[in-house]
């Protein structure tokens, strides 16, 4: 059985920067993928124009907390080790561009990036990597100083070093590290719409710009629940389940880990961030109903009123000073109640995973075993959306194979 400087586990984002680096390092590299093709996701994200990376992260001083929250000092040397997505993809063949601080390929497709990955086909021709699709590795165990893994179907790879790079883990890849010993913090849905109930009646409405955060305080077994609590903001979309929309997708990860730990988790959310305290008390002069006054869609200014046991009809000037508050308080901090997690299904990252303090944030070296990596979603790390994942899965990728 032949062996390889590298066994790369998983060809998605992670797996294929890494096997990308280290041939280009001169090392051979067998690549193993439990799918038929590599990088689903990567032709799947971002609706298929595949939202590769974003430049806020190359600004100088960059505030990693308020992209990846509690992991900020874990993602920092992977990250700044990366500096520019851009010159990453250009000598692949990809140009990206940007739209605000969000990066694309420059044709908007995902496939783009993907090919600059593998090349087309994925690696037939690559001197240095060797690609197996439909081999599910099943077993990883150590070979002297290096690596040994077993496929679902029994066959055997062996390289000094190995990658374990295959997402949000599953249940093959969580026997595979507990048997070598990692522990995996609770695996819970992130960037996943909110289920929320009694808010169906207004599915398809909408809301421009609006800001969201989650109230409690927790001191919870989870120790990312009690993680500072961050403001988003962006537009909110009522769905037939809940909430969506990129705001509420960002505040998922946060508020799917305090459900899970205490049963509920409570949000407010400011409907009308543009809307001053003195507008708002001069709308009391007109003599308009409420409904038409409030700046919402009517079905939502409607719902909004009666939570506060107001009339649509009901005149802004009739208003008395408790019901002025009360419907202050219930556009600009609007309360929901979650008590439900949303199924993985409907997450596109996955939060939780391999606990940070187990691996060496700068190598992303396990700390239990020699030539031992990780990198992207399988660890504990989920950036909000705005191309963070995907850059973290590169810049994670990339780290590893330098060495
Ligand atoms: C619909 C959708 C849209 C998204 N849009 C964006 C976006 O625009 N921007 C952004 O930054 N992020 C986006 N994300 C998130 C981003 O795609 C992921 O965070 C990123 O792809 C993770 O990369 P990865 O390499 O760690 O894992 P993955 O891409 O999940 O790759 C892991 C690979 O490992 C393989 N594998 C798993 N187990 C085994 C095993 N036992 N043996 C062998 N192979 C195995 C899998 O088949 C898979 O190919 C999106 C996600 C989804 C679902």
């Amino acid at each position: 059985m032949s062996s390889s400087d590298w066994l790369i586990i998983g060809g998605g984002a992670a797996g294929l920067a890494a096997a990308r680096t280290a041939a280009a390092r001169g090392r051979t590299v067998t690549l193993l993928e439990a799918s038929a093709a590599a990088g689903k996701k990567i032709l799947a994200a971002g609706g298929g124009r595949c939202n590769i990376g974003n430049l806020a992260l190359t600004e100088r001083g960059v505030d990693y907390g308020k992209f990846y929250g509690a992991a900020k000092n874990f993602v920092k040397p992977a990250l700044s080790a990366l500096p520019s997505m851009r010159e990453f993809f250009q000598p692949l063949g990809a140009t990206l561009i940007a739209h605000g601080q969000r990066l694309y390929p420059a044709d908007e497709r995902g496939a783009t990036i993907l090919s600059a990955l593998t090349g087309t086909p994925p690696f037939v021709h690559h001197p240095q990597i060797t690609a197996h699709f439909l081999c599910p590795i099943v077993a990883l165990r150590q070979d002297g100083d290096g690596w040994q893994a077993v496929a679902g179907d029994g066959r055997r790879f062996f390289a000094a070093r190995v990658l374990l790079a295959t997402g949000g883990v599953n249940a093959a890849t969580r026997e595979i590290l507990q048997a070598l010993g990692y522990a995996v913090t609770p695996l819970l849905p992130a960037l996943a719409p909110l289920t929320v109930a009694g808010f169906g009646d207004l599915a398809g409405v909408s809301v421009p710009q609006v800001e969201a955060w989650r109230v409690a305080a927790s001191q919870s077994k989870i120790g990312r629940v009690a993680a500072p609590r961050r403001k988003f903001s962006g537009d909110l979309l009522f769905t037939h389940h809940g909430l969506s929309g990129p705001a509420i997708l960002d505040l998922s990860g946060e508020v799917a880990a305090e459900v899970a730990a205490q049963g509920q988790s409570e949000i407010a959310i400011n409907l009308a961030p543009a809307l001053t305290a003195a507008e708002f008390a001069a709308w009391r002069v007109g003599g308009q109903p409420l409904k038409n006054r409030l700046p919402l869609p009517e079905r939502l200014a409607v719902k909004i009123l009666r939570s506060v046991a107001l009339a649509p009809q009901q005149r802004a000037a009739e208003l008395t000073a408790a019901q002025s508050r009360s419907l202050w308080t219930a556009l600009t901090a609007h309360r929901f109640l979650l008590t439900q997690l949303t199924p993985m299904n409907q997450a596109m990252v996955t939060r939780g995973g391999v606990a940070l303090d187990e691996v060496e944030a700068k190598t992303l070296a396990g700390r239990r075993h020699k030539n031992l990596y990780f990198a992207g979603e399988i660890l504990d790390v989920d950036g909000v959306s705005g191309g963070f994942n995907l850059q973290w899965a590169i810049a994670g990728g990339r780290l590893v194979a330098s060495v």
